[in-house]
C-alpha cells in the first residue's frame, strides 16, 4: 500500500504534524501518508505528511484520469 517512511530515511509519516491542519498522530487516530498537492500518496523529496481526512481533500475536484470522461467538479 504505502511506502514506508523507514525506508525512505524520513520520520513515518505518523510521526509528523499533519501538513495541512495539524492533526498529530496517536494510536486509533486517522492515519497519515506523504502525499503530493493532489492527494497522492507519494515518495517523492517534498511530499507532505497529511492526515487522511485532509488527504482526501486535496484529491478532491483532482481527477486527472477523469477529465475527459465527462466529469465535472463545480466550484
Ligand atoms: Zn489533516
Amino acid at each position: 500500500m504505502t511506502p514506508a517512511g523507514e525506508e525512505l530515511g524520513r520520520p513515518h509519516p505518523n510521526t509528523m504534524q499533519c501538513s495541512d491542519c495539524g492533526h498529530v498522530w496517536f494510536e486509533g487516530e486517522r492515519r497519515h501518508d506523504y502525499v503530493d498537492a493532489v492527494g497522492v500518496v507519494t515518495i517523492e523529496d517534498g511530499a507532505d505528511a497529511v492526515c487522511a481526512l485532509c488527504r482526501q481533500k486535496r484529491g478532491r475536484g483532482h481527477k486527472p484520469e477523469d477529465d475527459e470522461g465527462g466529469y465535472f467538479t463545480h466550484w
